[in-house]
């Protein structure tokens, strides 16, 4: 036994399980230190952003009721929009959520008879009910929006033939999705995507461009409204509330269609002029300045798990090698009980509830039962670390967040002790 290990003994793990990981970690020098870099630049964009923005202390002021002249909060939204390079943001504890900023932008800026193009495939499960493409009340679709999808290739490439065919008069509005979410296709990069505007605005001009960044922010230096994206939209409990944002969500981009997403959430005339801030600014401002290490963590993480369990044999989507496009790691387990053991080694190393076992369950809207390991300050918060996954073929946890990068590093060493303890893997 070696007494400077002591600490992590008393929390369960193992000498195996630590010179394991001693070991794989070893090996990632060059990805953490381009993980790093990332961070750095990131970190000096945000703060530029609050300098630029003049930041200072009357910024984080209340306001209730209407929350007319609310500087703080107005101040907020141009360091969002200096940030990521964009002519406006609207950044809101009213908008609860990533799936409803998504549906924001979208039926604020689609009028009924345009057409909305999704030009990479299916968009994230819960779009499904904005768009119509399950029919749903209150959908797109009931007001007179049409939709159509251009998948991808079987190489995972965009198609262009089929996404210059189905643009068309009634185009309107086209909508890519930066991080595969809790799909199989690779997420893209802001490259990619950039490219992908390109073609989609060479075809038809004055066609507008909108991206779901969900998971995105700040795992690359750049942005998409850096790359030519007309919207961009993500949710606060992700990436860019760095943690700290205890709800809200945010759409940027060109001010003519934030200006229309404003009206849309408040009331036309209104706009971003009213919604008070109820406190919530500090952890807003704070968070922004703290996510560019939050997700060089949560990064890490990922890399850190990835390198694992390649190493044991596991596929991982992406390979630990892979350069990163969002924070999300898929480990396929091959089983149930392995799913299982992974989710009480997550939920084991959690600040809060760490004392639960996660159970598989039936979750309404899931065919399969789920599995879900998190132990959050912020509820559903998947900045903060945590997996889950369906129980099917191939078995495969979503692992991602980390507030800390050590945090998200104990995660994986009671993976992987759990792992061990039931007898389901044989660490080499
Ligand atoms: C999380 C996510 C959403 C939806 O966000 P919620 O906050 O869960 O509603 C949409 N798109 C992608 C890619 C996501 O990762």
């Amino acid at each position: 036994m070696n007494e400077s290990n002591a600490i992590y003994h008393e929390m369960g793990l193992s000498d195996a399980v630590l010179s394991f990981a001693d070991a794989v970690e070893a090996t990632l020098t060059a990805p953490f230190a381009r993980t790093d870099a990332i961070a750095a630049r990131n970190q000096a964009k945000v703060l530029l952003a609050m300098q630029r923005c003049r930041v200072n202390a009357t910024h984080f002021n209340l306001s209730t009721g209407y929350g007319y002249d609310d500087e703080g909060r107005d101040n907020l939204e141009r360091v969002y929009a200096a940030c990521f390079g964009a002519e406006a943001a609207l950044v809101r504890p009213q908008i609860t959520c990533g799936t409803h900023a998504l549906a924001l932008a979208l039926g604020a800026n689609l009028l009924p008879g345009n057409e909305l193009l999704s030009p990479a495939g299916a968009p994230y499960d819960t779009l499904h009910g904005v768009i119509g493409i399950r029919p749903t009340p209150g959908s797109l679709a009931e007001y007179g929006v049409t939709y159509r999808q251009v998948d991808l290739k079987s190489d995972g490439s965009f198609d262009y033939d089929a996404i210059r065919a189905a643009i068309n008069d009634r185009t309107k509005l086209i909508t890519i999705q930066r991080s595969k979410g809790y799909d199989t296709r690779p997420s893209f990069s802001v490259e990619e995507i950039g490219e992908l505007i390109a073609f989609c605005k060479s075809v038809k001009p004055d066609v507008r461009c909108m991206v779901d960044n969900c998971y995105g922010e700040f795992v690359e230096d750049k942005e998409p409204t850096e790359v030519g994206a007309d919207l961009m939209v993500g949710s606060l409990i992700k990436n860019p509330g760095g943690g700290l944002a205890p709800t809200g969500g945010y759409v940027c981009g060109k001010k003519d269609m934030v200006d229309r997403c404003a009206y849309r959430l408040t009331a036309p005339g209104l706009g971003a002029e009213v919604g008070a801030n109820m406190g919530l600014l500090t952890s807003f401002y704070q968070g922004f300045f703290l996510a560019p290490t939050v997700v060089q963590s949560a990064v890490k993480g990922a890399i850190f798990t990835a390198a694992c369990y390649e190493r044991l044999g596991f596929r991982v989507v992406p390979e630990s090698g892979a350069v990163r496009r969002d924070i999300i790691q898929a480990v396929e387990l091959g089983s149930r009980e392995r799913m299982c053991a992974f989710c009480k080694g997550i939920q084991a190393a959690a600040p809060v509830d760490s004392y639960v076992t996660p159970e598989p369950w039936a979750m309404p809207g899931y065919e399969d039962e789920v599995i879900m390991a998190a132990g959050a300050f912020n509820q559903g918060s998947s900045i903060e670390l945590s997996a889950d996954g369906p129980i099917r073929a191939p078995y495969a946890v979503y692992f991602q967040g980390g507030l800390t990068w050590y945090h998200a590093r104990l995660g994986v060493l009671m993976s992987l002790q759990k792992l061990l303890d039931a007898g389901l893997i044989e660490l080499k």
